[in-house]
This record gives structure tokens, C-alpha cells and sequence, in this order.
């Protein structure tokens, strides 16, 4: 392929990747299955690699995914909420770990954890209590949606210690939820929502917070966002540390010594996947001392430090709806 072709098929990529961004991100309405977008994605970022000089600050390889919707304040993040890097196999995994012993030269731990589908969200408490609750969006600023937060009963309105600090973390929709919240649509002749990621994004992201309580939404915590008043050196600690303070975390995550336990464990869980009570899409794979991570740093759009295995598609499908592309 010269210049030019590679100039073409990246415009053709953008292109379709943003409009399948805008309808997952934007709408709630996905036109297409994700292993599709994954593939195109990977796609443009192998042309980007090979120009690199075709690369431009507002592909969507630069940037994270969401806008703020009409009718929601907007919150600027103090620290941007990121995406993550993709792996698709264990050479991916390998790959990673390569790059990591090039600039951490003693043994490194990893956190495996479930990558939980659902909606990131970012929670604020002020001396304990639960003051802010906001979506990605961009990644640099986010929507309001802390009356919706409210109603989610997994987030305390009060934690256990009177901490300041910011925890983010996943609000999904349990899989039985979605199955019952369908029917009741179905029979009342609404439209059904695609996925229960979809139910859980279109839940928290409407503005009558009453609807989020009947939606029986659930989440998450996975991240300390801002330490505030915690003190926690690794994700492990940060994990432990955020059950006790009467948040909810995914007990399944487990602490590897070495990439070979990693993938027995991303083994595992795509066997346990379909036995779980909530959509997983993947495993994500963290540095689990943070002084390492601050030493891998960060790309514009993701941590290097940590990535996301993703699971092949549960079964071959095509784009939901009939779209004229060629893929
Ligand atoms: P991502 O979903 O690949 O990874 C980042 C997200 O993982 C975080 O924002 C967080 O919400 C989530 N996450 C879940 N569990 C986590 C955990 N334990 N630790 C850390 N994070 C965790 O990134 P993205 O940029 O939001 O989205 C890209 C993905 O979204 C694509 O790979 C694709 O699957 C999907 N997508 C699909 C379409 C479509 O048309 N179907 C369009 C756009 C994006």
C-alpha cells in the first residue's frame, strides 16, 4: 500500500469508526457489534503505526470516546479518565510485558481483573459523605450525574471513614435485570434495549433519576482515582482498602506473578463467562505497584501500564444494522 492508498483507507476508517463511536457513545444505540468496531479500530491503528506521519490529533486513536449529552451539567475530570490499550492473544499480553521490562527492571505483579461491561463512572465523597457522581464523557470532562448515582445501592451515601477522595469504577446492569427490564419493554411495546451495556448507559445517561432506581443497577469500584486521605501503594491495597471503606469491588481479581499465570487466569474467565451474573468483555491486566505504573506513565488516550485482554466474539455477527461499508 503507498501514501496515498494508506491516506485513503485511514479516512474511510475514521470515518465509520466515529459513527459507530457516536451511536455507542452518544445514542446508547449501537450500529454495530463490537468485535467489528475492534477490528477496524486495530485496523487504522497498524496504518498509523506504518504512517506515522498520517497520524492527526483528532483521530479517534487520540482520543477517548463520548461527549457530554444535552440537558447534563458538564464536570471537568481532575485527572482525565482514560481508555485502555487492547489485547487480543498472548503474544499481545507478551508485547506488553516486553514494553514494561524495558523500563521497570525487577520482577513486576499483575492485577487481573474482570473487565466488568457496563458505564465508567467517577464518585467524589467529601469526609465520608457522597457529594459527586459523573460519566467519562471525553475523558476530560463528563456529565453530572450524581442524582442518578444516588439511586444506584451499591455506592453508600456515607463511607465507613470520613475520607475526601474521588473512586472510579463501573455501573453495569446485571444480567437478569436486563433480561426482566426487556420483557416489561417488550409487553409495553417499547423499543429493547441491545445489551445490558446499553440498558446501563441509557439508564444513567436519561435525567428522571426515579427511572435509575426501578433499573436495578449495579457496580464496581476499581480504581482510586485520588487518593485524598488513603493511603495505598499498589491496586491491591487500593482494592482491599476500598471493601473496607463499604464500596463494592469484584472479588474475582487476582494478583499474578508472571504472564503465564495471567493467561490461565483470562483462560478461566472466558470459560466462567457465560456463568457469571454480569457481562464481562474482557480482563484488564494493571501494573499493581503504583510507583511502577507512575514510572510506565501514560499514552494521550490510555495507561501503559495496564491493558485490556479482549474475548474473541461469543458468536459470529455481523453489524446490527444493514450499513453499506466494506470492513
Ligand atoms: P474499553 O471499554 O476498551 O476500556 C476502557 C474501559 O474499561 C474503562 O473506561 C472502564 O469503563 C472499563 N472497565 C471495565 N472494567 C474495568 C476494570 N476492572 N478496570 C479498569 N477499567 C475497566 O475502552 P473504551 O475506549 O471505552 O471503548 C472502546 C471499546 O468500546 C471498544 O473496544 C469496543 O468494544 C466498544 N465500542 C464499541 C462500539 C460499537 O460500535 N459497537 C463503538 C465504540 C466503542
Amino acid at each position: 500500500m503507498d501514501q496515498e492508498q494508506a491516506q485513503n483507507r485511514i479516512s474511510e476508517l475514521r470515518q465509520q469508526l466515529n459513527e459507530m463511536a457516536q451511536a455507542y457513545y452518544e445514542s446508547d444505540q449501537p450500529i454495530a457489534e463490537d468485535h467489528i468496531y475492534d477490528g477496524l479500530y486495530h485496523e487504522l491503528v497498524g496504518l498509523e503505526e506504518a504512517y506515522p506521519d498520517l497520524v492527526t490529533s483528532d483521530s479517534i486513536t487520540q482520543k477517548v470516546g463520548g461527549q457530554v449529552a444535552a440537558g447534563f451539567t458538564k464536570i471537568i475530570h481532575d485527572s482525565p479518565m482514560l481508555s485502555l490499550g487492547n489485547a487480543f492473544n498472548l503474544e499481545d499480553l507478551q508485547s506488553f510485558e516486553g514494553r514494561i521490562k524495558k523500563l521497570i527492571d525487577e520482577p513486576i505483579e499483575y492485577m487481573c481483573e474482570l473487565k466488568i461491561d457496563g458505564l465508567a463512572v467517577s464518585v467524589k465523597y467529601e469526609n465520608g459523605q457522597f457529594v459527586q457522581g459523573a460519566t467519562r464523557g471525553d475523558g476530560k470532562v463528563g456529565e453530572d450525574i450524581t442524582a442518578n448515582l444516588k439511586m444506584v445501592e451499591s455506592i453508600p451515601a456515607k463511607l465507613n471513614e470520613p475520607l475526601t477522595m474521588e473512586v472510579r469504577g463501573e455501573c453495569y446492569m446485571p444480567k437478569s435485570s436486563f433480561v426482566r427490564l426487556n420483557e416489561e419493554r417488550e409487553e409495553s411495546g417499547q423499543a429493547v434495549f441491545a445489551n445490558p451495556r446499553n440498558a446501563a448507559a441509557g439508564s444513567l445517561r436519561q435525567l428522571d433519576s426515579a427511572v435509575v432506581g426501578e433499573r436495578q443497577l449495579s457496580t464496581f469500584m476499581y480504581a482510586v482515582a485520588n487518593q485524598g486521605d488513603l493511603d495505598v501503594a499498589s491496586q491491591e491495597q487500593g482494592l482491599n482498602a476500598l471493601d473496607e471503606l463499604g464500596l463494592a469491588t469484584n472479588h474475582e481479581r487476582k494478583v499474578c506473578q508472571s504472564i503465564d499465570e495471567v493467561w490461565e487466569y483470562v483462560q478461566h474467565f472466558q470459560d466462567e463467562r457465560p456463568n457469571l451474573a454480569y457481562e464481562i468483555d474482557g480482563i484488564v491486566i494493571k501494573v499493581n505497584n503504583f510507583e511502577d505504573q507512575e514510572a510506565i506513565g501514560y499514552t494521550v488516550k490510555a495507561p501503559r501500564w495496564a491493558i485490556a485482554y479482549k474475548f474473541p466474539a461469543e458468536e459470529a455477527e455481523t453489524l446490527i444494522e444493514d450499513i453499506e461499508w466494506t470492513i
